[in-house]
């Protein structure tokens, strides 16, 4: 079983940041990066919004910088997945799927994952710019001048709508039931906003394509349509989108640390105000997985440099 004075777990924004600050304080961290090396960026395509790259990057590119960077101050990364965290013992325990390994502080960065509509096209698209999305921030600038969707009920997804009407012509909000779960006074103001138009009972059976052939020759399957089915009475019909943005909510990978560390009641890790601190001294906690507010690539690593702030000072501290 080996020794490490920081464990991080997860390589997405929030991971690599902790790594590049603990590996710069001669913390020498072992990096586990689960079943997504590189996190949720690697599976979109445009990433406009990170500074510094003027003209944008892949996210794809931007991650594997990130992981290049980390490794040339001598962060380890191990293509494991932890599959059990024993935080109850000092020094924590952990299990990953080839071995045994202990630390005396932990950084959690598992992130979270976007719910998909469960039809085959929606995640399918989302990774090839096919124009499905779950996150209007990082998207809606590439649907100036068309008409849109979005798919949900709660407060996200009026949201979103009411964010991507800066930028659509319209927003068809749909929902398989007749009324929202979104707050009333959310749901006033965007009924006002004359670019929503609310589709009641109605869900999403397919999303239907056409091939497009950019100008580098690349064939490129992008959204014309959705096909609906009323919830109500069965019938189907076409709605002609040029973008579909699903916003049904995020899943936080916190399983493991069910009944060990306190949580929120859709399971993002709670984290002291202002701090990346959890209620376990010695486990620091950053990234999508403690935040359901901004899920941004930036702030995820704004508060990847937090925990490792965080866990050097403690590590410090403890002598
Ligand atoms: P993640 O990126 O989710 O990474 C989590 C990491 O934890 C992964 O490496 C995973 O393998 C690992 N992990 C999980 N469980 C375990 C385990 N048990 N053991 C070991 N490792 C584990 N944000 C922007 O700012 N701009 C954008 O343009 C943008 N576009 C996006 C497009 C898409 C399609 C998606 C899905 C998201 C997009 N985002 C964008 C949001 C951004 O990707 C996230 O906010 C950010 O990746 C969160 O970083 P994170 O480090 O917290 O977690």
């Amino acid at each position: 079983m080996s020794h490490h004075k920081v464990v991080i777990i997860g390589t997405g924004p929030a991971g690599y940041t902790a790594a590049l600050y603990t590996s710069r304080a001669n913390l020498a961290p072992l990096v586990f990066e689960g079943a997504q090396p590189g996190g949720q960026l690697t599976i979109t395509t445009e990433v406009e919004n990170f500074p510094g790259f003027r003209s944008g990057i892949e996210g794809p590119a931007l991650m594997e910088e990130m992981r290049a960077q980390v490794q040339r101050f001598g962060t380890t990364i191990k293509p494991e997945t932890v599959l059990k965290a024993d935080l109850q013992s000092r020094p924590f325990k952990l299990t990953t799927d080839k071995g045994d390994y202990t630390a005396d502080a932990v950084i959690i960065a598992t992130g979270a994952s976007a719910m998909w509509l469960g039809i085959d096209k929606d995640e399918q698209l989302s990774r090839t710019g096919g124009g499905v999305s779950a996150c209007a921030t990082c998207d809606g600038f590439f649907f100036r001048g068309k008409e849109i969707a979005v798919v949900g009920g709660g407060d996200t997804a009026i949201e979103e709508a009411t964010f991507l009407t800066k930028f659509a012509t319209k927003v068809h909000l749909i929902h398989r039931r007749d009324k929202l779960r979104a707050s009333k006074a959310m749901q006033e103001r965007a009924f006002k906003n004359e670019k929503i138009q609310p589709l009641w009972n109605k869900v999403v059976l397919d999303v239907l394509t056409n091939t497009i052939e950019t100008p580098m020759g690349e064939k490129v399957e992008k959204i014309r349509a959705l096909k609906l089915k009323d919830t109500v009475d069965g019938s189907e019909s076409e709605l002609p989108v040029e973008g579909l943005f699903v916003a049904i909510g995020h899943r936080p990978n916190t399983s493991l640390f069910t009944g060990q560390l306190p949580m929120d009641e859709t399971g993002y890790l709670k984290v002291e105000k202002g701090s990346s601190r959890t209620a376990i001294e010695g486990v620091f906690a950053c990234g999508d997985v403690q935040d359901h507010t901004y899920r941004q690539a930036i702030t995820a690593a704004g508060s990847g440099c937090m925990a490792a702030i965080d866990a050097e000072r403690w590590l410090a501290e403890k002598g």
